[in-house]
Formats: structure tokens, C-alpha cells, sequence
């Protein structure tokens, strides 16, 4: 395994503000040693103000790509030269390749939100979701259940639910989907609302490290057997949102294998090479649960 970087070891590496909390780094780096690769990859803590500046260096220093994180992933669209179908039509971009000084935008979310719904496929297609959440994730997520799982409805609940009303009218425009109910997040029909859903997905930081006791719902009326409960939280691995639904006989998902496949696919635009996913996916594990 590589251990030294040299003249010409190639940079790729993350802007958002703040980023200390990301797990990127370590995903990356690791994933460059396992496969040999002559590359390392930076945190650039980047304020609203000097985006555009933190660009034009990417392209003066030869950096090779990016990660985008927030608060960067909808104003970044404005300064890049190309952009994928799906980050255009989401309207955020969480990946950038720098192309011989052409900057091309991807959205990798939609990747690592595929692989972690793929398996159920047969089950979740065509049915009733609910999305929680109405921010970035639910965008990406919002587009790859349009466009691969052709959902019945959608019902977006949002503590903001102008937020909500707002991402429905952009999919209805983008994606002409119709099928679209917004409710805020604290409504007394909210458990009626999850029960009568095949897929539930919580796209809010609720249930994130250090706040682990807190769960969308806590009432085990929200879930029943023969449901798909996706938490997109990774930190802890298993929420109390998952452990409640699992605890009803629902089948879950956490969050920590879109993270995975979505810098999987980062890693694959960069390197034209596949991260070793599984291997990855187990040393994140260890490191958030020590
Ligand atoms: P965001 O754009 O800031 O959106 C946050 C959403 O959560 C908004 O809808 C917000 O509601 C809601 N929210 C935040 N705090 C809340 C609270 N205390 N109570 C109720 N609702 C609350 O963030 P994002 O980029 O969408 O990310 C959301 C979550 O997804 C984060 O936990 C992030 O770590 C996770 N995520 C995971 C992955 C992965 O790879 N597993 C990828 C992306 C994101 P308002 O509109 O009312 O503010």
C-alpha cells in the first residue's frame, strides 16, 4: 500500500462549511490505499463568499474533483460547464470532475439512494412513500423514486411544509409527477400517514449523533410488518426511528450504504476505478461505533 504522497500524486477533496463532522476523507483515503492509487483526498473548509474563488483554484491548481456538501450543493450549479441529466434536474450537485479545466457537475446521492433501495425493488415499485424531510437528500431522493421506483403517491411531510409545497411544485414541473400530498411534521394523522405507507423515508438530521433518543415518530402503530423503512441518518447506524419499525416487523435500511455508494460513484468519476464497497462499508462501521 501507498503511504507517501509524491510530485504527482493527484488531489481530490471536499468543499462545504462546516465539514469537520465528514466521514469522506476517510472513506477516500482508505478506498486510494486499498486499491494502490496514487491520489489523496482534502477537506477545503469553504464559506458562502469564496466559492467561486475555491473554483477557479481547483482549475489554477489542478485538483481533479470535489465532493460538494452543504451549504455549496444548489449555488455551485451557477460556476460549473457542464451538468449531468440527473444533478440538473435536481437542481444540486454533490460531485465535480475537472476536466482538462472543464468543470462537470454530478449528483452521486442518486447512486448510493439506488443501491440501498435495489434489493426491494419488486416490492417498493409502483407503492405509497412517504418522504420525511423536504432539504437536499430528499431532492436526490425525490427524483430517484421518480424516475426508477414510479411511485403511486408521495406523501412529503415536513416540519416547514412551505418547503414541502415547494419541492412538490418543482418535481411536478421537472419530472411532471402529479401524485404529490404535502402535511407538516407534527400533524395528528401522522402515524395514520406512515401505517398506510409501504415505504418510509426520514431525509431530516432527526436521530443524528449526539441526538440519539430523538425519532420522527415513536409510536409503534407507525410501522407494521410487510412495510420498508429507510433512515438515511448513518450516525448511529441503527436509529431509534429503525429500531422501532425493525421491532414492529418492518424491514429497514440505514444510512451508512448510501454513503458508502454514493462516494463510491465519486470515486469511480475521479479514478475510472470501483471502491472496494463492502471492505469500506465495514471500517466505517467500526469508526462511527468507536
Ligand atoms: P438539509 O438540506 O439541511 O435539510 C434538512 C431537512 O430536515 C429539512 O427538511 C428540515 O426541515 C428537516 N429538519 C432538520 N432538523 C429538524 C428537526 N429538528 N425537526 C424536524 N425536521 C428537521 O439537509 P440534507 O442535506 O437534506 O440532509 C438531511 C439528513 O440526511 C442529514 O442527517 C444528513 O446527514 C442525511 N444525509 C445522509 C446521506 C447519506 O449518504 N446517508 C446523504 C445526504 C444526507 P425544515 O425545512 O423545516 O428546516
Amino acid at each position: 500500500m501507498k503511504n507517501s504522497f509524491y510530485a504527482n500524486t493527484k488531489v481530490v477533496g471536499l468543499i462545504g462549511h462546516p465539514i469537520k463532522q465528514s466521514y469522506s476523507p476517510f472513506i477516500h483515503n482508505v478506498s486510494f490505499q486499498f486499491k494502490n492509487l496514487d491520489y489523496i483526498y482534502m477537506p477545503f473548509d469553504v464559506v458562502p463568499d469564496n466559492l467561486s474563488a475555491a473554483l477557479k483554484g481547483v482549475i489554477a491548481l489542478g485538483i481533479e474533483g470535489l465532493n460538494v456538501t452543504i451549504p455549496h450543493k444548489e449555488k455551485i450549479i451557477k460556476y460549473l460547464d457542464e451538468l449531468s441529466e440527473e444533478s440538473a434536474t435536481i437542481g444540486a450537485v454533490n460531485t465535480i470532475v475537472n476536466d482538462h479545466g472543464t468543470l462537470k457537475g454530478y449528483n452521486t446521492d442518486v447512486h448510493g439512494i439506488l443501491e440501498s433501495l435495489s434489493p426491494f425493488k419488486d416490492e417498493i415499485t409502483g407503492s405509497r412513500v412517504c418522504v420525511i424531510g423536504a432539504g437536499g437528500a430528499a431532492r436526490a431522493l425525490i427524483y430517484t423514486l421518480i424516475r426508477y421506483f414510479k411511485p403511486e403517491e408521495i406523501i412529503l411531510i415536513n416540519r416547514t411544509v412551505q418547503r414541502a409545497d415547494s419541492l412538490q411544485n418543482y418535481f411536478t414541473e421537472k419530472m411532471l409527477y402529479n401524485s404529490f400530498k404535502t402535511k407538516d411534521l407534527f400533524p395528528p394523522d401522522l402515524v395514520e400517514t406512515l401505517h398506510n405507507s409501504k415505504l418510509i423515508i426520514n431525509s431530516t438530521p432527526i436521530g443524528m449523533f449526539p441526538d440519539v433518543h430523538d425519532s420522527p415518530t415513536t409510536l409503534k402503530e407507525s410501522f407494521h410488518k410487510g412495510q420498508f423503512v429507510f433512515d438515511m441518518v448513518y450516525n448511529p447506524t441503527e436509529t431509534e426511528f429503525l429500531k422501532l419499525a425493525k421491532k414492529q416487523g418492518a424491514k429497514i435500511i440505514g444510512g451508512l450504504k448510501m454513503l458508502v455508494y454514493q462516494a463510491a460513484k465519486s470515486f469511480e468519476l475521479w479514478t475510472g476505478e470501483e471502491m472496494p464497497a463492502e471492505k469500506i462499508s465495514r471500517s466505517v462501521e467500526l469508526l462511527i461505533k468507536n
